[in-house]
């Protein structure tokens, strides 16, 4: 049986030690090369994109714009925008997300940074925006895609009594999720959506998925309509994995139990109206799976400083106290 590739010395190419050992020089040369990496490193306006810009000051480092007379800085306009930490520590935060292949709890970063623990939540929660952005942005499926829901409870608590409780499915329409999945075949690319139930998610797939895809799902109802756009293989789930003409969601079911234990064994429990945060979180690290700690780290880095500021999660916790 071939090695696991977590356990490869391919899957391990990241240094914790090395960042926290580089000076402040070094972590902002980190920042500048990967922000600016279309300009082979070299800082450029990120309003005009015009390439000569003045230097203003050195401790920290700010440039002025020669064409629009902007003032910007390594993190201006990025999720780190107006930014509290020192550089260094953002880069050992993204080392320490990157490792934990299910997630990292907010909590468990608060302790190991040592930072306020509504700031990791705010912070962990701008990477998984960016990593989500990265994930919407990559362009239509092709080739075999899978496509399955997996309905949650939410915060639904099922009654003491076993007499009492209730088949979630069975809950009324604003009680349930469900998270739809597709996903390509292979060492491709997956996308998620949060909708109240399955059908809900048809118009989403047919913009994401490609014409000509063969689309494999299960028995669920919500499909039938998709075979009037796709070539399309089901399998009945009652009755097998895999049907006699390959029809098979087994991929789809490997994300789910990501998100799955993502949720049980890390966050323990995940609010409704962040589910999709989470599914897009771990719909990236499904597809990058294969990829080096350091590459992937290099990329949520790369992910953070090409996403604006965030509308949803600057000035959270000021936003939730007013
Ligand atoms: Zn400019």
């Amino acid at each position: 049986m071939s090695q696991h590739f977590l356990l490869s010395p391919e899957a391990r190419t990241l240094s914790l030690k090395a960042i926290m050992r580089m000076d402040d020089a070094e972590a902002f040369g980190v920042f500048q090369a990967i922000r600016f990496a279309d300009n082979g490193g070299e800082p450029f306006c990120p309003r005009c994109g015009a390439v000569k810009v003045y230097t203003l000051a050195e401790t920290p480092i700010r440039w002025k714009c020669s064409a629009c007379r902007r003032k910007f800085s390594v993190t201006s306009g990025t999720l780190f925008h107006s930014r509290k930490l020192a550089i260094r520590e953002y880069l050992a935060t993204i080392a320490l997300f990157t490792g934990g292949v299910k997630g990292v709890a907010a909590l468990h970063m608060a302790r190991d940074m040592n930072i306020n623990p509504k700031s990791a939540f705010v912070l962990l929660h701008k990477l998984r925006e960016a990593m989500g952005a990265v994930v919407a942005a990559g362009g239509e499926l092709t080739g075999t895609v899978e496509i399955d829901g997996m309905y949650t409870r939410g915060h639904y608590r099922q009654p003491n009594r076993k007499a009492d409780r209730v088949d979630l499915r069975t809950l009324p329409e604003d009680r349930k999720q469900v998270v739809v999945v597709a996903r390509e075949r292979g060492l491709g690319r997956s996308l998620t959506w949060v909708v109240g139930k399955e059908s809900d998610a048809v118009p989403m797939i047919r913009q994401a998925v490609a014409s000509g895809t063969e689309i494999h799902a299960d028995e669920s109802g919500a499909w039938n309509i998709l075979h009037a756009s796709y070539p399309m293989k089901r399998v009945n789930h009652s009755v097998e994995f895999k049907s006699e003409d390959g029809a098979c969601t087994n991929e789809a079911e490997s994300f789910f139990s990501r998100l799955r234990r993502s949720e049980m064994g890390i966050h323990h429990r995940i609010s409704g109206r962040l589910l999709e945060a989470y599914a897009r979180e771990c719909s990236w690290r499904e597809d990058n799976r294969r990829v080096s700690n350091g590459t992937q780290w290099k990329w949520i880095t790369a992910a953070a400083l090409a996403h604006p500021k965030s509308e949803r999660w600057a000035g959270y916790w000021h936003r939730s106290a007013a």
